[in-house]
């Protein structure tokens, strides 16, 4: 079997899709990246310069739902994080503002007594 780069693979299975050669679509199998595991639809001469470019995600609705799903709970779990992330760098300059005070104090104090 030709694989290609390795990337994908093709189960064997075929769909009643058909990619814009109105060819039928074998399902293939995401490999790589964010996607793997995802299965997909792909213009059967995808190869060749004939192809259409045809390229569709086997459960696009569910994973639309379920990746809106998860970018929600990361986009609420960056945003606290920012959050607390703020917080401690409010904390940090504050205390970073009273060690300068101190220091002034005391550099002023000394300047003072040398005169
Ligand atoms: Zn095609």
């Amino acid at each position: 079997m030709k694989s290609s780069s390795g990337a994908s693979s093709w189960n064997g299975q075929s769909a009643s899709i058909r990619c814009g050669c109105n060819l039928e679509c074998a399902i293939y199998t995401s490999r790589r990246g964010e996607n793997a595991g995802r299965r997909f639809y792909r213009c059967p001469r995808y190869s060749t310069p004939l192809t259409c470019q045809f390229f569709r995600w086997v459960d696009d609705a569910d994973h639309t739902t379920v990746d809106i799903k998860y970018q929600l709970t990361a986009i609420e779990e960056r945003q606290t994080s920012r959050t607390e992330e703020q917080n401690k760098d409010l904390k940090l300059i504050r205390c970073h503002i009273k060690f300068l005070c101190i220091v002034m104090v005391i550099v002023v104090i000394l300047l003072l007594f040398k005169k």
